[in-house]
Protein backbone atom coordinates (compact mmCIF):
# COMPACT_ATOMS: atom_id res chain seq x y z
CA UNK A 1 0.00 0.00 0.00
CA UNK A 2 1.23 3.52 -0.87
CA UNK A 3 0.24 6.21 1.90
CA UNK A 4 0.53 9.55 0.24
CA UNK A 5 2.51 12.16 2.66
CA UNK A 6 -0.38 14.72 1.70
CA UNK A 7 -3.12 12.62 2.13
CA UNK A 8 -5.83 14.15 4.24
CA UNK A 9 -6.27 12.80 7.46
CA UNK A 10 -2.59 11.48 8.36
CA UNK A 11 -2.44 13.25 11.18
CA UNK A 12 1.16 13.81 12.87
CA UNK A 13 1.71 15.04 16.25
CA UNK A 14 3.58 18.57 17.19
CA UNK A 15 5.74 17.20 19.41
CA UNK A 16 7.53 15.06 16.36
CA UNK A 17 6.73 17.47 13.86
CA UNK A 18 8.59 19.97 15.84
CA UNK A 19 12.02 17.80 15.25
CA UNK A 20 14.11 17.14 12.11
CA UNK A 21 15.87 14.17 10.45
CA UNK A 22 18.78 16.65 9.47
CA UNK A 23 19.09 17.57 6.38
CA UNK A 24 22.65 18.56 6.41
CA UNK A 25 22.64 14.43 6.83
CA UNK A 26 21.45 14.30 3.19
CA UNK A 27 24.97 14.37 2.18
CA UNK A 28 25.86 11.17 4.02
CA UNK A 29 22.91 9.51 2.46
CA UNK A 30 24.04 10.75 -0.77
CA UNK A 31 27.62 9.21 -0.42
CA UNK A 32 25.88 6.29 1.09
CA UNK A 33 23.73 5.93 -2.53
CA UNK A 34 27.00 6.22 -4.67
CA UNK A 35 28.83 3.60 -2.49
CA UNK A 36 25.98 1.29 -3.80
CA UNK A 37 26.23 1.89 -7.31
CA UNK A 38 30.09 1.20 -7.12
CA UNK A 39 32.06 4.82 -6.83
CA UNK A 40 35.18 4.95 -4.43
CA UNK A 41 33.81 7.45 -2.37
CA UNK A 42 36.23 8.20 0.62
CA UNK A 43 33.81 8.31 3.75
CA UNK A 44 35.17 10.84 6.34
CA UNK A 45 31.60 10.74 8.07
CA UNK A 46 31.10 7.55 10.19
CA UNK A 47 30.62 8.32 13.81
CA UNK A 48 32.06 4.68 14.88
CA UNK A 49 35.53 3.25 14.95
CA UNK A 50 36.95 1.51 12.02
CA UNK A 51 38.27 -1.14 14.09
CA UNK A 52 36.12 -4.94 15.57
CA UNK A 53 35.12 -5.40 18.72
CA UNK A 54 37.68 -6.74 20.88
CA UNK A 55 37.37 -10.36 20.42
CA UNK A 56 36.98 -11.42 23.97
CA UNK A 57 33.86 -8.88 24.11
CA UNK A 58 32.42 -10.58 21.05
CA UNK A 59 33.00 -13.75 22.82
CA UNK A 60 31.25 -13.04 25.67
CA UNK A 61 28.05 -12.54 23.31
CA UNK A 62 28.36 -15.35 21.53
CA UNK A 63 28.62 -17.23 25.27
CA UNK A 64 25.44 -15.08 26.33
CA UNK A 65 23.74 -16.74 23.44
CA UNK A 66 25.40 -20.28 23.36
CA UNK A 67 23.91 -20.57 27.59
CA UNK A 68 20.62 -19.25 26.82
CA UNK A 69 21.03 -15.74 28.26
CA UNK A 70 18.63 -14.61 26.11
CA UNK A 71 15.82 -13.68 28.25
CA UNK A 72 14.19 -10.22 29.32
CA UNK A 73 16.77 -9.12 31.78
CA UNK A 74 16.11 -6.18 34.80
CA UNK A 75 14.98 -3.26 32.90
CA UNK A 76 17.23 -1.03 34.12
CA UNK A 77 20.03 -3.43 33.12
CA UNK A 78 21.58 -6.42 35.10
CA UNK A 79 23.09 -6.32 38.28
CA UNK A 80 25.96 -7.75 36.78
CA UNK A 81 26.39 -4.65 34.58
CA UNK A 82 25.12 -2.14 36.73
CA UNK A 83 27.79 -2.99 39.53
CA UNK A 84 30.61 -3.78 36.86
CA UNK A 85 29.78 0.25 35.69
CA UNK A 86 29.80 1.42 39.61
CA UNK A 87 32.62 -0.40 40.10
CA UNK A 88 34.81 1.10 37.22
CA UNK A 89 34.02 4.90 38.42
CA UNK A 90 34.57 3.97 41.72
CA UNK A 91 38.21 2.53 40.96
CA UNK A 92 38.98 5.68 39.34
CA UNK A 93 37.11 7.99 41.05
CA UNK A 94 37.33 6.76 44.45
CA UNK A 95 33.31 7.72 44.17
CA UNK A 96 31.00 4.76 46.36
CA UNK A 97 28.81 3.97 43.23
CA UNK A 98 26.21 0.67 43.75
CA UNK A 99 23.67 -0.34 41.48
CA UNK A 100 20.88 2.17 42.12
CA UNK A 101 23.18 5.03 40.88
CA UNK A 102 23.30 3.64 37.38
CA UNK A 103 21.53 2.38 34.65
CA UNK A 104 21.78 0.68 31.36
CA UNK A 105 20.36 1.46 28.01
CA UNK A 106 19.97 0.81 24.42
CA UNK A 107 23.12 3.02 23.98
CA UNK A 108 23.96 6.68 25.52
CA UNK A 109 21.70 8.06 23.78
CA UNK A 110 18.39 6.22 24.67
CA UNK A 111 20.04 7.62 28.23
CA UNK A 112 20.57 11.35 27.42
CA UNK A 113 16.58 10.89 26.03
CA UNK A 114 15.12 9.46 28.97
CA UNK A 115 16.95 12.17 31.08
CA UNK A 116 15.11 15.15 28.77
CA UNK A 117 11.78 13.24 29.67
CA UNK A 118 12.41 12.94 32.86
CA UNK A 119 14.04 16.71 33.59
CA UNK A 120 12.88 18.84 31.07
CA UNK A 121 9.37 20.39 30.86
CA UNK A 122 7.29 22.40 28.49
CA UNK A 123 9.35 26.00 28.97
CA UNK A 124 12.78 24.88 30.56
CA UNK A 125 15.79 25.71 28.68
CA UNK A 126 18.33 23.79 28.27
CA UNK A 127 22.11 25.40 27.49
CA UNK A 128 24.05 23.66 25.39
CA UNK A 129 27.48 24.75 23.76
CA UNK A 130 28.19 24.82 20.59
CA UNK A 131 29.10 23.10 18.31
CA UNK A 132 27.01 20.13 19.77
CA UNK A 133 26.34 16.77 18.84
CA UNK A 134 23.23 16.64 16.63
CA UNK A 135 20.99 15.01 18.94
CA UNK A 136 21.09 17.67 21.89
CA UNK A 137 19.13 20.09 20.56
CA UNK A 138 15.67 17.97 19.18
CA UNK A 139 16.19 15.76 22.16
CA UNK A 140 15.86 18.79 24.65
CA UNK A 141 12.73 19.83 22.13
CA UNK A 142 11.13 16.86 21.91
CA UNK A 143 10.84 17.13 25.79
CA UNK A 144 9.07 20.05 25.15
CA UNK A 145 12.25 22.37 26.54
CA UNK A 146 13.92 25.07 24.40
CA UNK A 147 17.20 24.15 23.50
CA UNK A 148 19.52 27.66 24.25
CA UNK A 149 23.32 28.02 22.63
CA UNK A 150 26.42 28.91 24.59
CA UNK A 151 29.14 30.12 22.21
CA UNK A 152 32.74 28.86 22.42
CA UNK A 153 35.47 30.24 20.37
CA UNK A 154 37.65 28.28 17.59
CA UNK A 155 40.84 30.33 19.35
CA UNK A 156 40.23 28.73 22.54
CA UNK A 157 39.86 25.31 20.86
CA UNK A 158 35.96 25.50 21.46
CA UNK A 159 36.46 24.05 25.03
CA UNK A 160 33.29 25.22 26.97
CA UNK A 161 33.12 28.39 29.71
CA UNK A 162 31.19 29.42 32.27
CA UNK A 163 31.27 32.99 30.60
CA UNK A 164 29.86 31.29 27.49
CA UNK A 165 27.19 29.75 29.91
CA UNK A 166 26.39 32.70 31.97
CA UNK A 167 25.71 34.70 29.10
CA UNK A 168 22.56 32.69 28.03
CA UNK A 169 21.62 31.92 31.00
CA UNK A 170 18.19 33.07 32.15
CA UNK A 171 15.42 32.69 34.81
CA UNK A 172 13.87 29.65 32.42
CA UNK A 173 17.89 28.11 32.40
CA UNK A 174 16.75 24.52 34.04
CA UNK A 175 19.65 22.65 32.76
CA UNK A 176 23.13 22.30 31.10
CA UNK A 177 24.59 19.77 28.35
CA UNK A 178 28.45 19.64 28.38
CA UNK A 179 30.15 16.90 26.35
CA UNK A 180 34.37 17.06 26.75
CA UNK A 181 35.76 15.40 24.45
CA UNK A 182 33.50 16.81 22.53
CA UNK A 183 31.84 15.67 18.68
CA UNK A 184 32.35 17.40 16.32
CA UNK A 185 35.28 19.64 17.94
CA UNK A 186 37.22 17.21 20.12
CA UNK A 187 37.14 20.16 22.53
CA UNK A 188 38.30 18.84 26.23
CA UNK A 189 37.21 21.19 29.10
CA UNK A 190 39.65 21.58 31.35
CA UNK A 191 38.92 20.53 35.03
CA UNK A 192 39.21 24.69 36.68
CA UNK A 193 36.44 25.08 33.94
CA UNK A 194 34.57 22.42 34.83
CA UNK A 195 34.56 23.15 38.41
CA UNK A 196 33.54 26.29 37.60
CA UNK A 197 30.40 25.26 36.13
CA UNK A 198 29.41 22.39 38.08
CA UNK A 199 29.34 25.02 41.37
CA UNK A 200 27.42 27.49 38.91
CA UNK A 201 24.84 24.67 38.47
CA UNK A 202 24.67 24.17 41.81
CA UNK A 203 24.38 27.88 43.12
CA UNK A 204 21.37 28.25 40.33
CA UNK A 205 19.81 24.47 41.12
CA UNK A 206 20.08 23.38 37.31
CA UNK A 207 21.20 20.00 36.17
CA UNK A 208 24.75 19.32 34.77
CA UNK A 209 24.68 16.97 32.10
CA UNK A 210 28.29 15.59 31.41
CA UNK A 211 28.45 13.27 28.16
CA UNK A 212 32.14 11.74 28.57
CA UNK A 213 31.10 9.12 25.20
CA UNK A 214 34.39 9.80 24.23
CA UNK A 215 36.52 9.96 27.42
CA UNK A 216 39.15 7.27 26.37
CA UNK A 217 40.42 9.38 23.42
CA UNK A 218 42.44 12.09 24.59
CA UNK A 219 45.76 13.40 23.03
CA UNK A 220 49.07 15.53 23.52
CA UNK A 221 48.88 15.59 27.37
CA UNK A 222 45.32 16.57 27.51
CA UNK A 223 43.89 15.20 30.57
CA UNK A 224 39.99 13.89 30.38
CA UNK A 225 38.27 16.21 33.74
CA UNK A 226 34.75 14.34 34.49
CA UNK A 227 32.27 15.31 36.28
CA UNK A 228 32.28 12.20 37.95
CA UNK A 229 34.67 14.28 40.43
CA UNK A 230 31.73 16.12 41.83
CA UNK A 231 28.94 13.82 41.48
CA UNK A 232 29.20 12.65 45.38
CA UNK A 233 29.71 16.07 46.47
CA UNK A 234 26.32 17.34 44.15
CA UNK A 235 24.25 14.31 43.51
CA UNK A 236 20.97 16.52 42.92
CA UNK A 237 23.43 18.29 40.07
CA UNK A 238 25.69 16.02 38.47
CA UNK A 239 24.42 13.31 35.75
CA UNK A 240 26.99 11.31 34.05
CA UNK A 241 26.03 9.47 30.70
CA UNK A 242 28.66 7.38 28.88
CA UNK A 243 28.58 4.34 26.09
CA UNK A 244 30.21 1.37 25.13
CA UNK A 245 30.01 2.42 21.38
CA UNK A 246 33.35 4.75 20.83
CA UNK A 247 35.80 3.32 23.79
CA UNK A 248 35.06 -0.34 23.19
CA UNK A 249 34.26 -0.40 19.50
CA UNK A 250 30.43 -1.44 19.78
CA UNK A 251 28.29 0.98 18.40
CA UNK A 252 26.01 -1.95 17.00
CA UNK A 253 25.66 -3.60 20.35
CA UNK A 254 23.69 -0.79 21.25
CA UNK A 255 24.48 -0.36 25.24
CA UNK A 256 25.16 2.73 27.41
CA UNK A 257 24.73 4.21 30.65
CA UNK A 258 23.81 7.20 32.80
CA UNK A 259 24.85 7.30 36.67
CA UNK A 260 22.92 9.56 38.17
CA UNK A 261 20.83 9.99 41.76
CA UNK A 262 19.06 6.96 42.36
CA UNK A 263 15.81 9.13 42.32
CA UNK A 264 16.64 9.77 39.35
CA UNK A 265 17.81 6.68 37.63
CA UNK A 266 14.45 5.34 39.00
CA UNK A 267 12.51 8.23 37.02
CA UNK A 268 14.06 7.30 33.83
CA UNK A 269 13.85 3.66 34.18
CA UNK A 270 10.59 3.61 34.90
CA UNK A 271 10.31 5.56 31.13
CA UNK A 272 13.12 3.10 29.76
CA UNK A 273 10.14 -0.13 31.36
CA UNK A 274 7.21 1.52 29.33
CA UNK A 275 9.67 1.84 26.02
CA UNK A 276 12.52 -0.28 25.42
CA UNK A 277 12.78 -2.33 28.55
CA UNK A 278 16.17 -3.66 28.96
CA UNK A 279 18.60 -3.24 26.71
CA UNK A 280 20.27 -6.66 24.79
CA UNK A 281 20.84 -9.40 27.40
CA UNK A 282 23.59 -10.30 24.96
CA UNK A 283 24.53 -7.22 24.66
CA UNK A 284 25.05 -6.24 28.33
CA UNK A 285 26.77 -9.33 28.69
CA UNK A 286 29.31 -8.69 26.26
CA UNK A 287 29.82 -5.41 28.07
CA UNK A 288 30.21 -6.46 31.65
CA UNK A 289 32.79 -8.53 29.93
CA UNK A 290 34.29 -5.37 28.29
CA UNK A 291 34.18 -3.38 31.33
CA UNK A 292 35.77 -6.34 33.86
CA UNK A 293 38.59 -7.21 31.11
CA UNK A 294 42.01 -5.63 29.79
CA UNK A 295 42.02 -2.62 27.81
CA UNK A 296 45.02 -3.69 25.69
CA UNK A 297 42.56 -3.52 22.43
CA UNK A 298 41.00 -0.02 23.34
CA UNK A 299 44.85 0.91 24.22
CA UNK A 300 45.84 -0.22 20.05
CA UNK A 301 42.91 2.07 18.79
CA UNK A 302 43.94 4.73 20.81
CA UNK A 303 47.39 4.71 19.46
CA UNK A 304 46.07 4.57 16.11
CA UNK A 305 44.03 7.28 15.98
CA UNK A 306 46.84 9.32 17.79
CA UNK A 307 49.15 8.14 14.76
CA UNK A 308 45.98 9.49 12.51
CA UNK A 309 45.56 12.75 14.01
CA UNK A 310 49.00 13.41 14.01
CA UNK A 311 49.33 13.11 10.61
CA UNK A 312 45.75 14.64 9.42
CA UNK A 313 45.78 17.87 11.30
CA UNK A 314 48.78 19.30 9.45
CA UNK A 315 48.33 17.83 6.30
CA UNK A 316 44.51 19.59 6.13
CA UNK A 317 46.33 22.89 7.34
CA UNK A 318 48.62 22.53 4.36
CA UNK A 319 45.84 22.92 2.21
CA UNK A 320 45.08 26.18 1.63
CA UNK A 321 42.22 28.24 3.01
CA UNK A 322 41.37 25.09 5.20
CA UNK A 323 42.48 25.87 8.80
CA UNK A 324 41.90 23.31 11.72
CA UNK A 325 43.04 23.93 15.35
CA UNK A 326 44.35 21.02 16.88
CA UNK A 327 41.20 19.08 18.70
CA UNK A 328 41.67 17.69 21.96
CA UNK A 329 40.32 14.84 21.67
CA UNK A 330 38.13 12.25 20.34
CA UNK A 331 38.21 10.95 16.31
CA UNK A 332 37.38 14.04 14.72
CA UNK A 333 38.97 17.19 13.37
CA UNK A 334 36.83 20.35 12.16
CA UNK A 335 38.48 22.46 9.81
CA UNK A 336 37.14 26.15 8.86
CA UNK A 337 36.13 26.10 5.41
CA UNK A 338 34.48 29.58 4.63
CA UNK A 339 37.70 31.28 3.20
CA UNK A 340 36.07 29.27 0.26
CA UNK A 341 32.83 30.05 0.46
CA UNK A 342 31.82 32.42 -3.06
CA UNK A 343 33.64 30.06 -5.29
CA UNK A 344 32.32 27.58 -7.79
CA UNK A 345 28.62 27.38 -6.03
CA UNK A 346 30.20 27.32 -2.45
CA UNK A 347 27.89 29.29 0.08
CA UNK A 348 28.00 26.97 3.23
CA UNK A 349 29.27 23.96 4.49
CA UNK A 350 26.29 22.03 3.29
CA UNK A 351 27.47 22.74 -0.44
CA UNK A 352 31.18 22.66 0.47
CA UNK A 353 30.21 19.19 1.53
CA UNK A 354 28.27 18.58 -1.71
CA UNK A 355 31.06 20.07 -3.98
CA UNK A 356 33.58 17.65 -2.22
CA UNK A 357 31.41 14.36 -2.59
CA UNK A 358 30.46 15.41 -6.67
CA UNK A 359 34.33 16.46 -7.25
CA UNK A 360 36.30 14.30 -4.87
CA UNK A 361 34.33 11.67 -4.29
CA UNK A 362 35.23 12.46 -0.12
CA UNK A 363 32.30 12.41 2.12
CA UNK A 364 32.32 15.00 5.07
CA UNK A 365 29.78 16.13 7.59
CA UNK A 366 28.22 19.92 6.59
CA UNK A 367 29.43 21.98 10.26
CA UNK A 368 25.54 23.34 10.18
CA UNK A 369 24.52 19.81 11.54
CA UNK A 370 26.45 20.85 14.84
CA UNK A 371 25.09 24.54 14.66
CA UNK A 372 28.89 26.00 13.09
CA UNK A 373 28.23 26.25 9.18
CA UNK A 374 31.61 27.75 8.78
CA UNK A 375 32.99 24.29 9.43
CA UNK A 376 33.02 20.36 8.20
CA UNK A 377 33.85 16.94 9.94
CA UNK A 378 35.96 15.27 8.99
CA UNK A 379 36.41 11.21 10.54
CA UNK A 380 39.16 9.82 11.08
CA UNK A 381 37.79 6.45 12.20
CA UNK A 382 38.97 5.28 8.55
CA UNK A 383 42.42 3.51 7.89
CA UNK A 384 45.87 5.82 7.17
CA UNK A 385 45.33 4.57 3.35
CA UNK A 386 41.94 6.15 2.96
CA UNK A 387 42.51 9.52 4.97
CA UNK A 388 45.90 9.69 2.95
CA UNK A 389 43.69 9.28 -0.28
CA UNK A 390 41.15 11.60 0.69
CA UNK A 391 43.08 14.29 1.86
CA UNK A 392 44.85 14.00 -1.97
CA UNK A 393 41.41 14.27 -3.30
CA UNK A 394 40.57 17.65 -1.13
CA UNK A 395 43.66 18.95 -2.08
CA UNK A 396 43.20 18.64 -5.82
CA UNK A 397 39.50 19.31 -6.13
CA UNK A 398 40.02 22.11 -4.24
CA UNK A 399 42.95 23.28 -6.08
CA UNK A 400 40.74 23.14 -9.46
CA UNK A 401 38.33 25.65 -7.68
CA UNK A 402 41.28 27.85 -6.87
CA UNK A 403 42.36 27.75 -10.83
N1 LIG B 1 27.03 11.37 22.80
C1 LIG B 1 27.84 11.75 21.80
C2 LIG B 1 28.60 13.00 21.93
C3 LIG B 1 27.94 10.98 20.63
O1 LIG B 1 28.76 11.36 19.64
C4 LIG B 1 27.17 9.80 20.53
C5 LIG B 1 27.20 8.99 19.32
O2 LIG B 1 27.64 9.40 18.26
C6 LIG B 1 26.37 9.44 21.62
C7 LIG B 1 26.30 10.26 22.73
C8 LIG B 1 25.51 8.22 21.62
O3 LIG B 1 26.20 7.05 21.43
P1 LIG B 1 25.48 5.66 21.63
O4 LIG B 1 24.02 5.86 21.60
O5 LIG B 1 25.98 4.81 20.50
O6 LIG B 1 25.94 5.15 22.97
Amino acid sequence: MTVSPTRPGLRLTRRVSDIQVSPTLEVLNRAQALMAKGFDVVDFGPGEPDFPTPPSVSAAGIRAIERGFTKYTNALGTKALRDSIAKRYNTRYGTSLQSEHVIAGNGGKQELFNLMLALVDKGDEVIIPVPYWVSFPDQVQFAGGTPVFARTEASNRFRATLDGIQAVASERTRGVILNSPNNPTGAVITEEELEKIVEWCVSRDVFLIFDETYEFFVYDGNRHASAMRWFERYPETVIVVNSMSKTFAMTGWRLGYAVAHPEIISAIGKIQSHSTSNPSSIAQAAATEALAGDESEVQKMYVAYQERRAWLVPAINAIDGLCCADPDGAFYIFPDVKSWFGKGGIHDSQSFANYLLDEARVAVVPGSAFGADDFVRISYATSMERIREGVKRIEEALRRLDA
